[in-house]
């Protein structure tokens, strides 16, 4: 389960996000939507701790940090860090590495798993995710949209108790944001935990048991699909939800 309270960041004096609170229950997906630069990105890249929020707290089941209050030791930000996976716009694999050998780097050096174990379980996911007989192909031989699968199993592979993803169709060509949309889906299905920025509003309503609408660094309206989709959203969603229609 991830908790998080009263998380606040700011860039340069200004406040990016102000005071979070936000719950996701183990096996659950919340969407996140909202306009550009109401701190969607800021907010996972907070639960990873690729940012550290200036105040708040945050905790993945039972590894929890206090942040503002003296200074955090290094382990305790790789502990957390390690507790989630995290998949974004454009997939960051490894170019000189095959879509099987991005799936085994992390086990191999941080998880410190065998080269065996490593690619047994690389092959799994990359079957998974629907991938099987492109094991050998770097990632120029692939489509974006099997990039984008391999940076999913590649995020997988390190057995997260999260997944975060942010915009994970929005640099893809139409026709392949589908297959991504359906893996994404699966991983819901399956009972993981997710946190999923995105601007695809009808895999949002579809996938989502919770979701949060963001403005202005805060999470301003917040419910079920069927209640931020209907006719009964406050005025600041529906405005924004209006673009999408
Ligand atoms: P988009 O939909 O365009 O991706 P977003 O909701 O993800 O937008 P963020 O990227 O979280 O928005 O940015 C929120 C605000 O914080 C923006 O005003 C942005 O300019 C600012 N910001 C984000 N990262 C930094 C940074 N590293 N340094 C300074 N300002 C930043
Ligand atoms: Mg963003």
């Amino acid at each position: 389960m991830i908790t998080i309270e009263q998380l606040n960041k700011n860039f340069n004096g200004v406040p990016v996000l102000r005071g979070i609170d936000l719950q996701v229950e183990k096996g659950r997906t919340a969407v996140v939507i909202g306009p550009s630069g109401s701190g969607k990105s800021t907010l996972l890249r907070c639960i990873n701790l690729l940012e550290i929020p200036d105040g708040g707290r945050l905790a993945i089941d039972q590894t929890s940090l206090r942040f503002g209050a003296g200074k955090l030791g290094h382990g305790d930000i790789l502990a957390l860090r390690r507790q989630t996976g995290m998949v974004f716009q454009n997939h960051n694999l490894f170019p000189h590495l095959t879509a099987l050998e991005n799936t085994m780097e992390g086990q191999l050096i941080v998880l410190k798993r065998s080269r065996e174990e490593a690619r047994r379980n690389g092959i799994a996911l990359l079957d998974k995710v629907g991938l099987h007989s492109l094991y050998d192909r770097y990632p120029y031989q692939l489509s974006g949209g099997q990039q984008q699968r391999v940076g999913i199993a590649r995020a997988m592979a390190m057995n997260p108790k999260v997944i975060l993803f942010d915009e994970p169709t929005s640099a893809l060509d139409p026709e392949l944001i589908g297959e991504v949309l359906f893996v994404i889906r699966k991983l819901a299905d399956e009972g993981m935990t997710m946190v999923i920025v995105t601007h695809e509003m009808g895999f949002a309503k579809e996938v989502a048991d919770e979701i949060l609408f963001m403005d202005e660094g805060i999470i301003a309206h917040r419910g079920m699909p069927e209640e931020i989709f209907g006719d009964s959203a406050h005025e600041r969603t529906r405005k924004f939800l209006i673009k999408f229609h």
